[in-house]
């Protein structure tokens, strides 16, 4: 069989078919991928049939044993050529994910590819501290390894791609286990890239596979089978449920990086116009970003300031196109999904919500939404307890601290937050929030040693720094006693 035609973007091209055990594999299947800027359909991408998924299993499988036998000195300048391989990329991986997601292309380039290559050179240098950790005992000495688990199968949304598959490729790659990311199947156009740089680093066949596809046949097929010794999943709590069932099915540990609802406090005693202008931040990616605070919780007193505050901010947002270095706002990945957030948005002011700005499609294109913030809720309102996963936006008013913290814990989700006042008293609420983790009068600190996921809905697991290590590795306490031992009945 041929390849397949390379799908050309922008000028630039990159190959829609999968990467197995270090070639490229056409498939007599495809689906086609529309750009969310214009709805310009961009290509047809390769869809992962079995044969591909068992194919993809086999060539991870037979690359482990020399992969995994390496020390992870001898992987790591594997990994940093990897890394500089991305970079030498960098403007192919701006222009694709900006197409195909509709992320803006001054995030990708000042952001999201200096963290891809960060993801895997960081984890790379990580992984040579974890060797034998000993834990010293009167009685023994114990080596601590963290040997590879085996075949890792990564799966990753549509609203973070690059960034995303790279963080769990870092560590389970910087390990020593083998991989097959299986990317979503909306922006599936850097993971190719990715597999072009692992290509170009000397990555050995099979140890970085990737297999386009849908997530109910590819994903699927992929997840259940018993040969995959790790699981790690970012997306939605649905996606969620079905994948741990498959997991539990074959005993299999899967990490469940999830969906979130996160509360964003403005205290009495916060800075305003800084709380309003971090507020507006909320709208970056159209609202498409897991970790955002997308619940305003404002004290009585200072509501109708921060209001105002914010306003003003949310008017100046630039709406447009992602490639436009100054766009702020871009467009919603798919027309599912604007109509999903529009559904949310009618069923809340049906319901009695009361718009403060937005609340429908804007002009810019099909596939763009005015940014919006709804008031007047109930907590058990629809769309106070649920993910949009757009630019919309909550406002609940509170009158106590305490009110504030059941207010922030009153939803399913736990991901993150937000917590803006007086230092030590946003960071004395913060810590009463339920919640992975939240910024104290700041927002998107993130360091690569921290750990990260989240609670309730929001997820399973951590990941970063040795939250990682400790989920793709297989922990084995080596005991070496330091007095002879002899065998007794009365020995404990
Ligand atoms: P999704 O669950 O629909 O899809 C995610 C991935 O899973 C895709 O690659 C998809 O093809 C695949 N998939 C779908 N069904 C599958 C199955 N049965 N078996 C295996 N794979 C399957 O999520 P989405 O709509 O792509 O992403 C948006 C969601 O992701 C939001 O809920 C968002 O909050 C969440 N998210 C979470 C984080 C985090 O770190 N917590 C980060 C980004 C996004």
């Amino acid at each position: 069989m041929n390849m397949s035609d390379p799908i050309v973007v922008d000028g630039l091209s990159v190959s829609p078919d999968h990467y197995i055990g270090g070639r490229r594999v056409p498939s007599a299947s495809h689906f086609e991928l529309h750009s969310p800027i214009d709805q310009r359909l961009l290509g047809r991408v390769a869809e992962g049939l079995d044969e591909h998924v068992e194919a993809a299993i086999v060539a991870a499988q037979q690359a482990f044993p020399a992969w995994s036998k390496l020390t992870a000195a001898e992987r790591k300048p594997v990994l940093d050529r990897f890394a500089e391989e991305i970079g030498k990329r960098a403007d192919a991986f701006c222009q694709l994910e900006s197409n195909d997601a509709g992320v803006l292309l001054s995030r990708m380039r000042h952001g999201v590819v200096p963290r891809a290559m960060l993801n895997i050179s960081w984890f790379a240098q990580h992984a040579l501290d974890l060797q034998n950790r000993p834990i010293e005992t009167e009685q023994a000495r114990h080596i601590v390894r963290h040997d590879p688990a085996g075949v890792v199968a990564i799966i990753t949304p549509w609203n973070a791609p690059l960034m995303l598959s790279t963080w769990k490729l870092g560590p389970a790659l910087a390990a020593g286990n083998t991989c097959i990311l299986k990317p979503p199947e909306w922006a599936p156009l850097t993971c190719s890239l990715l597999a072009e740089a692992a290509d170009a680093a000397g990555l050995p066949p099979g140890v970085f596979n990737v297999v386009q596809g849908t997530g109910a046949k590819t994903g699927a097929r992929l997840v259940s089978d018993p040969r995959i010794a790790r699981i790690s999943f970012t997306g939605s709590v649905p996606t969620a449920k079905w994948i741990a069932q498959a997991a539990g099915a074959n005993l299999v540990p899967c990490s469940l990086e999830l969906g979130g609802k996160s509360p964003f406090i403005v205290l009495e005693d916060a800075d305003l116009d800084n709380a309003a202008a971090t507020g507006a931040l909320m709208y970056r990616n159209a609202g498409q970003v897991c970790l955002a605070g997308t619940r305003f919780l404002v004290h009585a007193q200072v509501a109708d300031r921060f209001v105002a505050a914010m306003r003003g901010y949310v008017e100046k947002l630039a709406i447009g196109d992602p490639r436009d270095e100054a766009t702020e706002v871009g467009p919603i990945i798919h027309p599912r999904q604007v109509e999903r957030v529009q559904g949310f948005v009618q069923r809340a002011v049906d319901g009695g919500a009361r718009l403060l700005w937005g609340g429908g499609p804007h002009p810019f294109g099909a596939q763009y939404f005015q940014p919006t913030m709804l008031t007047d809720l109930r907590q058990d309102d629809e769309i106070v307890q649920n993910e949009v996963f757009g630019p919309v936006l909550t406002l609940q008013t509170f009158g106590s601290d305490d009110e504030a913290i059941a207010l922030a814990n009153g939803t399913d989700y736990g991901l993150g937050g937000v917590c803006y006042g007086e230092m030590e008293h946003a960071t004395a609420v913060a810590q009463q929030v339920r919640t992975g983790f939240i910024w104290v009068n700041s927002f998107g600190i993130r360091d690569l040693a921290a750990p990260f996921g989240g609670i309730k809905r929001s997820g399973v697991g951590r990941e970063g720094g040795d939250w990682s290590f400790e989920f793709f590795c297989d922990i084995k306490d080596v005991v070496v006693p330091k007095k002879p031992f002899r065998a007794s009945f009365s020995h404990r």
